[in-house]
Order: structure tokens, then sequence, then C-alpha cells
């Protein structure tokens, strides 16, 4: 599914990854944990192909085509999907209409044809009662008054009805009280499956209670510089990330 090989990149000219690979198989979940500013999220936005993000040297492919030729709304039509570790508040645009925006410029991107009304209020119905959303917050203005669950819940529910192949939350769990922690890691969970893979960055070891990685890696100073199973994660909330920062 997802590999990265050697990946170097820069930001107005500061070197921030310094050769990161990584390996991601179809069917897996994989957590990346690091310290404050050791290039997480960086790697997202490189992966996703936010501007201002310049690749420097190194590879990275989705089922073996070239991510990085790819303009964003290319990468999304293939599936990427980054999580907002700060969902957007957009007031006079109904969470509906945002979400039907983005689906339709997901097909257009894959020349399909946009979906029918009748067809995405079906599809949003039965994406809404899964998750338990209460239809009518969906008329809402995105986000705007919603608490912190219920922004979480639109962004699960908006990730639902993308269907994306390869999933990236950045710190989708910062500043979370632990039932809107559940609605993520239920919806995550619910969207485990053989033809999609995941990458859960975060800063604590709390969300893999929840979502259970088969890999954590730590990212330290621009490079993937341990990999293990579950148990690296409760090493790193015991022993802190020092000793991986001299690695680095
Ligand atoms: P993390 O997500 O691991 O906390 P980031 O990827 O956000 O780390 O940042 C990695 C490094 O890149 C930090 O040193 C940060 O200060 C720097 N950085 C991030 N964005 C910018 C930017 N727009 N301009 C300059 N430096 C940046
Ligand atoms: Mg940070
Ligand atoms: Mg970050």
């Amino acid at each position: 599914m997802l590999s990265v090989k050697n990946l170097h990149a820069a930001v107005e000219d500061k070197e921030i990854l310094k050769g990161l690979s990584l390996e991601v198989p179809a069917g897996e979940v994989h957590a990346i944990m690091g310290p404050n500013g050791a290039g997480k999220s960086t790697l997202s936005y490189v992966l996703t192909g936010r501007e201002g993000y310049e690749v420097t040297a190194g590879s990275a492919t989705l089922d073996g085509e070239d991510l990085l030729a790819l303009e964003p709304n290319e990468r999304a039509a293939k599936g990427v999907f980054l999580s907002f570790q700060y969902p957007l508040e957009i007031p006079g645009v109904p969470a509906l209409t945002f979400i039907r925006t983005a689906l339709n410029a997901q097909r257009k991107a894959r020349g399909e044809d946009e979906i029918s009304a009748p067809e995405f209020l079906k599809l949003a119905r039965t994406k809404a009662a899964e998750l338990k959303i209460d239809f009518d917050m969906m008329k809402r203005a995105l986000n705007v008054g919603f608490s912190g669950g219920e922004k979480k819940r639109m962004e699960i529910l908006q990730m639902a009805m993308l269907s994306p192949r390869f999933l990236i939350l950045d710190e989708t769990d910062s500043g979370l009280d632990i039932d809107a922690l559940r609605i993520v890691a239920d919806g995550v969970n619910a969207m485990r499956g053989p033809d999609r893979a995941m990458l859960v960055i975060t800063h604590y070891q709390r969300l893999l209670d929840y979502i259970k990685p088969d890999r954590v890696h730590v990212l330290s100073a621009g490079r993937i510089v341990a990999s293990g199973g579950p148990e690296l994660a409760l090493e790193l909330e015991r022993e802190g990330y020092d000793k991986y920062a001299r690695a680095a």
C-alpha cells in the first residue's frame, strides 16, 4: 500500500524530513509517535501534497504509484485522506453541503459523475445512523457551535462517506475527552479492512488503547528511528522519547 523511501523534505528551505522510510501494508494500522517538532505533521502534509512542502529526495508510492507526482486533489481521488487536527468551522455552509462538495470533487477527479441528490441523501442517512449522528445536525453550518465530540463525529462521518483507502489521523486525539476519543476510535476501527491502511499519528499512547496498531514507529528529528509492536507505545509512555532523541 504505502511505501516511503529515504524521504527528505523541506519547509522554507529548512530540512525537516531527513531520510524517512516507512512501509504500511494494506490492511494494517501503523502508529507514528514522536516528540513535538519531530516532523510528524510535515510527513502528513508531504503525503497529501500541501503547498510549501518541498520534497528534495526520496520517494512515496501508494500501490506502486508515485504519490509525489500527483496534485493534492488527485491524491484525494486515489483515496488519501488526512484528518484535521483542528476542525474547520464554516459559517453559512451546512455540513451536508460541505460533504457533498468533497465527495463530488473526489468523483470528478476519478472521472465519475456527480452523486445524485437522492443517492447522496441515502448515503448520508445510512452513515449518520451507523455513527449515531443526529441527521438534523448535518443541516447546520459545519462545526459552528458544535461541541468537541460533535465535531469529531462530523469528521468521522465525512471520512466514512469519502471511504478513503489510505487514512492519516494527525493528532486527532489532542484535546479530546474520553467520550470523543471513543467516537474517533470506534469510527476508525469500523473502517479497518483488508483494502485499507491507516497511519495514526499521536503524541500520546492513550489513543492506542482504543485503536490497536499493528506496528508502532518512533519519528525523531525527521527519521523513523525505531519500530516495533504495540508494546513500543507503552514503553514510550513509561520512559519518554529521550532514548530516541539521542538515537536521532
Ligand atoms: P510535529 O508534528 O512532529 O510536532 P512538525 O512537522 O509540525 O512536527 O514540525 C517539524 C519542524 O518543522 C519543527 O521544527 C517546526 O518548527 C518546523 N516547521 C513546521 N512548519 C513550518 C513552517 N511553516 N515554517 C518553518 N518551519 C516549520
Ligand atoms: Mg507538533
Ligand atoms: Mg504535528
